[in-house]
């Protein structure tokens, strides 16, 4: 009998340890992204189309699996829709100069973590230098990317936390859209309710000069990334100004669109979601 207890209690102590040690890696690579390399370019077709889209789903950090599973097809529909060439790759080689140029817009879709190495981070920023267009999906505006000029360029705000308390609750949603946008807002929802995982964000965009398409009332969700004794110091939201979805002219022509939305597979599903986005592929496009 004793025995028994003690190869029980062996048993239970080796699967504990297994746990902690799978629970310690998530965290780890959740918040500081393991670096993960491709030297070898993928072979994207020679002959596109008059619009072409390059979907970079790459994460070395957290992977939104259900989002970027669910947002391929839903990509692919909507080029073939507006008849774009698509190009879908998880390959951070591809962020060479030649192959870079071929493209009207590179999605960030979910991208997570330090993706690229410096000569393709280069590559990446020369492109925007060459008037390129950039649309990042949820995910690629979080804290993991550690790449000073894309957090500062490209989304224009430093990530904090995301609601916990719960992860997923319905808020409301407001258009900002007047005459002087240059991003077609006419005929968005002035009012939107959805679910999501609210991003929370050190910084306003605003500040930047990004100009938000969509704040969220935080009177209408709990906005805290407090988490039991875990997270304690993320009681917090950004107050009255909370902008969710947003955009840049860059100096240097270039055009970058954020949306903070996105953690779900199911936000691809919503036709209200895709029309935002498709406005903003063909706005970064330009
Ligand atoms: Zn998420």
């Amino acid at each position: 009998m004793k025995q028994v207890l003690k190869t029980s209690l062996y048993i239970f102590l080796t699967l504990l340890a297994i746990v902690v040690i799978n629970v310690a890696f998530f965290v780890y690579k959740a918040k500081s992204g393991i670096p993960d390399f491709e030297s070898r370019p993928p072979s994207i077709p020679t002959e596109m189309n008059d619009f072409s889209v390059l979907v970079f789903s790459k994460t070395n950090a957290f992977r939104h699996s259900g989002a970027i599973e669910a947002s391929i097809p839903a990509f692919e529909q909507m080029a073939k829709e507006n008849a774009w060439s698509l190009f879908v790759t998880n390959n951070g080689a591809v962020f060479n100069e030649e192959q870079l140029a071929q493209f009207d817009v590179v999605i960030w879709n979910n991208s997570t973590g330090k993706v690229l190495k410096t000569e393709q981070e280069n590559a990446f920023k020369k492109y925007m230098e060459n008037g390129g267009g950039f649309v990042g999906i949820h995910g690629a505006g979080d804290g993991s990317h550690r790449w000073d000029w894309y957090e500062d360029e490209m989304i224009g705000a430093r990530f904090s936390h995301h609601s916990l308390q719960p992860q997923f609750q319905m808020a409301n949603m407001n258009l900002e859209c007047d005459s002087t946008s240059t991003f077609t807002c006419q005929g968005l929802p002035a009012k939107w309710t959805r679910s999501e995982e609210w991003y929370v964000f050190f910084d306003n965009p605003r500040d930047k000069g990004f100009r938000p398409i969509y704040t969220v009332d935080e009177n209408t969700f709990n906005p805290s990334g407090n988490l039991g004794s875990m997270i304690k110091d993320k009681d917090f939201g950004m107050g009255d100004d909370h902008p969710i979805v947003w955009y840049k002219e860059l100096a240097s022509g270039g055009r970058s669109f954020y949306s903070a939305l996105g953690h779900a597979g199911t936000a691809f599903e919503e036709a209200k979601y895709l029309d935002l986005l498709k406005r903003g592929i063909l706005w970064a496009g330009q």
